[in-house]
Order: C-alpha cells, then structure tokens, then sequence
C-alpha cells in the first residue's frame, strides 16, 4: 500500500477527507421527501444483489481510501441496518488502521435490536433520523406506519450499547412538521443526544421540492431560542457540516444543517460511494464513476486509487452554492442511493 499522499486536493483545494458509504439502496421507510410510494412503490426495482459491492470489496476500497487521507467513514443507505450481517462490515472497518470517526446514519427502526452487535463490533457513534415525536406527523412522513416509540426505543438501546455520541436528526419541511421543532428540542434538552435541524433539500428528482418548503435555519434557531436561549459554539472541526448552538442553561447542544440557505460546499470534503460502487463527488450529483469494475477486474489497490485521484482532482461541484431554478430541475441522483 502506497504511504498517504496528503496532497489529494481538488480543483478549489479541498482534500478528500470523508468517506460516505450506501450498503444498500433498500429501505424500510417511504419519507415522501426522500423516497416516495409513487416512485418506489411494489414495481420499483432495487438493485440485484451481485451488483451490491460485498463487505470485502468495501472493505478494500476503506483501505485506499484511508492510505491517501480518509479519516472518516459513515455507513449509510437506503436503510443500511436492513443489509444481512452488517455488524461484520462494522468490524471489518473499524479494524482498519488510520480510521479515526466511524459512524452510521440510520432510520432506528431496527435499532433496538442491533445497537450492542454494532457497538461491538467496534461503531463508534451513531446518527437517528427522526421527523417528529408526533405519531400522526411521523407517520405521515415516513408513510409505512412507523411508530416514533420504536424508533426511541432504538435510541435508547444506542445509548445503553455505550454508542456516543447519539445525535438526532429532523428534516424539517415547512407546513408538514415545522410546527414540532419546539417539542423535538424540548424532549433532547437536557439528555447527551446532539439534535440537528437538516434543511429540506432538492436532492434527487423525486420529492417535488420548492424553496418554499424550506424553513432557513436561522428561523429554527431564532424559534427555539425563545424558549430555550442557545448561544453559537465553535466548530468541532474544519468543514462540519453542522452549525453548532449550546444551551445557555448547560442543557446540551443543537445543530443546523443549512445547505440551502448557507451552503458549505467550500469546505466539503465527502465523497459518498453507492452500493454498487459508484463513486459520487457531491450530493447533488448528477453522475459517478464506477469503481466496481475496477475492483472486480484484477487491478492493483494502487491504480484503483489513480483512478481515484483523477476523479478528485478534477472535481468542481459546489452545487448548493450555484443551486438556481435550472439546477433544481437537472436530473440528480436519489438520496436513497447514495446516502445522506
Ligand atoms: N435510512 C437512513 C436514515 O433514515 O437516516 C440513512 C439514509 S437517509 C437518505 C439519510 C438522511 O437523509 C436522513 O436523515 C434523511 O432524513 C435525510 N434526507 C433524505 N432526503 C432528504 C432531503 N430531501 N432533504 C434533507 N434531508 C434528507
């Protein structure tokens, strides 16, 4: 394995840092803003297994990816918990050396019964998305009847697996659930779980989006600080996609993701990886490149990487930066297929 070559950077100087991974373009939900019944209802044809890349497939790509600066890595889908064993992906990542933040984006609802494999196995932290505490608004986002007690229950078992930090996040779209900001902020107030507000976003093509969906968040921050004063807190690290608020009463943080209305593209270092091993070099992406032929043909960790580097240092996207009325309409990939 080649040593890390710290000079990968892009056409604006942004390194490849963060490495997104989708397992699975499966899920148990149908949120209508990401995966909506009319588009992926019973016809909808999901990607055939011998095209998903196996744990050990994704476990090499990890490995040169790590070797030329990936220091995070978050597993994420469709729904990734619904992929048979992923615990074994978990260890199988964990146990690379140079990797220093592995997380999972997950939807909860089968939570409850994987957190402490996870969390054996070797996942660090973990990431809830969460609509509402509301049965009626929840249910009528996610759109399979899901109850939120389940999904709290799931959070809970997190916490009891050790998993932390556990943060939370909501979508928030105005009309359909802006109105339980106050009630998501109160129930995590207080309690270790980070809760963050995720701008609604015109990914994908399927999920009708309209700007006048979108409650900016500076609203969210103002509405909640009424009640419940926040102050700003230092980023974490550079490039966070979170904006970060604490609570002047020392009962935990907030965070909004505002990539509408205060877009973060000059930072971003992600790459995100489909499961069937395209390569994505933004979320609102328009095309990939596919690594599993390479992978799958003989070449060596080296040339796979070349390739890699070629597609990085090419890279241009700053699309929330540009996001006009003509970019809303081009034809994006789906979240679903590539991950949040
Ligand atoms: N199934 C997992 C989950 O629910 O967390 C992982 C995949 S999901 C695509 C990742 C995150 O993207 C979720 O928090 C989801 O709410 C968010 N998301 C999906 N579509 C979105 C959109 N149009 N705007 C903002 N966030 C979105």
């Amino acid at each position: 394995m080649t040593p890390p070559l710290d000079g990968v950077t892009d056409t604006l100087g942004r390194p490849l840092r963060d490495l997104r991974i989708s397992v699975t373009d499966r899920c148990n939900f149908r949120c209508t803003y990401c995966m909506p019944k009319e588009v992926f209802g019973r016809g909808y044809e999901f990607l055939p297994r011998p095209l998903l890349l196996t744990f050990e497939e994704i476990t090499r790509l990890s490995r040169i990816f790590i070797a030329h600066g990936v220091e995070k890595i978050r597993i994420t889908g469709g729904e990734p918990l619904l992929r048979r064993d992923l615990e074994v992906l978990v260890g199988q990542l964990a146990a690379l050396d140079g990797l220093k933040d592995l997380t999972l984006t997950t939807n909860g609802a089968l939570l409850a019964r994987k957190a402490r494999a996870l969390r054996d196995a070797g996942l660090q932290r973990i990431t809830v998305s969460l609509d509402s505490l509301d049965d009626s608004v929840f249910n009528e986002m996610n759109d399979v009847d899901f109850p939120v007690g389940r999904v709290l229950e799931g959070i809970d078992a997190a916490a009891a697996a050790g998993l932390a930090p556990i943060k939370i996040n909501m979508v928030v779209r105005r009309g359909v659930n802006d109105d339980h900001v106050l009630d998501m902020a109160r129930h995590f107030h207080g309690t270790p779980c980070v809760l963050r507000f995720i701008e609604f976003m015109d990914v994908g093509t399927t999920n009708g989006w309209k700007l006048d969906d979108v409650v900016p968040a500076a609203e969210l921050v103002a509405r909640i600080d009424r009640e419940l004063p926040l102050e700003p807190a230092d980023p974490n690290y550079r490039g966070e996609v979170a904006r970060r608020y604490r609570y002047r009463d020392g009962g935990g943080e907030i965070g909004v993701i505002a990539s509408v209305t205060q877009p973060f593209c000059g930072d971003c270092s992600r790459a995100r990886l489909s499961a069937e091993g395209v390569l994505y070099t933004c979320l609102f992406g328009t095309s990939g490149h596919g690594l599993r032929e390479p992978l799958r043909d003989g070449r060596a960790d080296e040339a796979i990487f070349d390739f890699v580097k070629e597609v990085w240092t090419a890279r241009t996207d700053r699309y929330s930066e540009l996001r006009t009325a003509e970019t809303v309409a081009l034809p994006k990939v789906e979240m679903s297929h590539i991950g949040g």
